[in-house]
């Protein structure tokens, strides 16, 4: 066993048996121990004294859209990885689509590899994608080590990654089931939409109604079916419609293997403030009504909806025109999670510790990151160090995103992120950077 390098020393640290004050002990990249905060140093170690500032495992972002290579102008591994990095996030699983080529080849999944591997700041992993003729690829990328597949019900957004329908999401299930894998599915329904009034133009509410929410609870009931049917591992990908949530919640205690996240922008967001023309807010499903926020954060706290991630999707400035029809839908909030659901949750009664189940202990669980998501013994030493009470405002020119479009751009939002950590080394604090410390990470077998 290695020495002890180093010691985090904070009056409140955030550990799985709640928050307390506490010295953790760090040899090689790896959190050895848990002491008591006045535990003597151990010899030749060194101590970072935190003072108050709440010690927290590093936020596990599975939903991003890093578009490296081939949209490099929409983002990119640099700078997605620094911008997550200076947020308080450590680990981030990019999605397969809107990079060119999307991740649906093995061949793919090894170009992407090599494009972020001198360029991560922070540790990465990669979700495969399921297409309508890629069944024969599906099995090979799960041995490759992808953390699943994603698949859309309703056109991506991009030609090169076609949805599926519904013989053909069987078909996808019953492969990826075959090996126990695990399907993340953009859950709204074509049919729906396309029978919603498509008008088109600058007006939020006559976007929201081109997207209702039965194209999610439809698509939603479906893929539950489809789950129950095959007892196959599905993830509902940003719940939008508190109208779906009952039939999730009794998927759920009938024992259907279902998980659910949802997204800042829903949960701090709402469409009676979207100003028209603003498609900064874009996005789809979209940010509907407060009524609808509350009863997400009710399916939060009651454990209905699993976790918070961004779905971080940035483009360049020039696609977000006022017009909501053609506008790129996407919104960019990497930098700012953490911030942004501390801010809500906090005006709501909920508290840093049920923030860090949602961003970072459930995402580490969903993609197996069994040494991600906990400050515990055995674990990777990845840590934000925050100062809960400060408050900032959002200026776009301070942000590390590529594009710095924002919807959350002059909002004052708690939560100064000081330093993160990744394998005990501190990666950024005050806008420093190391250079780049992140590894690509594989699924556990
Ligand atoms: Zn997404």
């Amino acid at each position: 066993m290695s020495d002890v390098e180093l010691v985090l020393r904070s009056t409140r640290v955030i550990t799985p048996e709640g928050t307390r004050a506490a010295s953790v002990a760090v040899s090689a990249g790896t959190i050895t121990a848990v002491l008591p905060y006045d535990a003597p140093l151990p010899e030749g170690a060194r101590l970072e004294d935190l003072g108050d500032d709440v010690l927290l495992p590093g936020l596990v972002d599975t939903h991003v859209h890093v578009n490296d290579p081939g949209r490099t102008e929409w983002e990119g591994f640099w700078t997605a990885t620094r911008a997550a990095a200076a947020g308080g996030i450590t680990t981030l699983v990019d999605m397969p689509l809107n990079s060119l080529p999307p991740t649906t080849t093995v061949d793919h999944l090894r170009t992407k590899k090599d494009v972020a591997v001198d360029k991560a700041h922070i540790d990465v992993g990669f979700w495969g994608g399921a297409l309508p003729d890629n069944v024969k690829d599906l099995r090979p990328l799960h041995e490759a080590g992808v953390f699943g597949f994603k698949a859309f019900l309703s056109p991506s957004g991009v030609d090169e990654f076609p949805h599926l329908d519904q013989d053909r999401l069987a078909r996808a299930l019953a492969e990826i089931a075959s090996f126990d894998g695990l399907l993340i599915v953009h859950a709204e329904d074509p049919h729906h939409l396309d029978a919603a009034p498509q008008q088109g133009g600058p007006r939020y509410t006559d976007f929201l109604a081109s997207r209702p929410r039965d194209a999610e609870d439809t698509a939603i009931a479906q893929l539950i079916a489809q789950a129950r049917r095959l007892d196959a591992r599905v993830h509902v990908l940003h719940l939008s419609s508190s109208d779906a949530l009952p039939l999730i919640a009794e998927a759920k205690a009938e024992g259907v293997r279902l998980t659910v996240e949802t997204c800042p922008h829903y949960l701090t967001l709402t469409a009676e403030e979207v100003p028209d023309g603003a498609s900064e807010f874009k996005c789809c499903p979209p940010i509907r009504e407060a009524a609808n926020q509350d009863l997400l954060w009710q399916a939060l706290a009651d454990g209905t909806i699993d976790c918070v991630v961004t779905d971080h999707s940035p483009s360049t400035a020039d696609l977000k025109t006022d017009d909501f029809a053609t506008a790129w839908g996407g919104i960019s909030g990497l930098q700012l999670s953490l911030a942004a659901v501390w801010t809500e949750a906090r005006g709501r009664g909920h508290s840093l510790e049920d923030v860090v189940r949602w961003m970072s202990a459930r995402t580490a669980e969903l993609v197996g990151l069994t040494r991600k998501g906990a400050i515990e013994a055995g674990r990777d030493a990845d840590f934000a160090v925050l100062a809960p009470d400060e408050t900032f405002t959002v200026d776009p020119a301070a942000l590390q995103h590529r594009n710095r479009v924002t919807a959350y751009a002059g909002r004052t939002l708690y939560g100064v992120v000081r330093s993160t950590w990744l394998r005990g080394e501190r990666i950024v604090a005050d806008g420093e950077f190391t250079n780049p410390k992140g590894r690509l990470l594989t699924r556990t077998p």
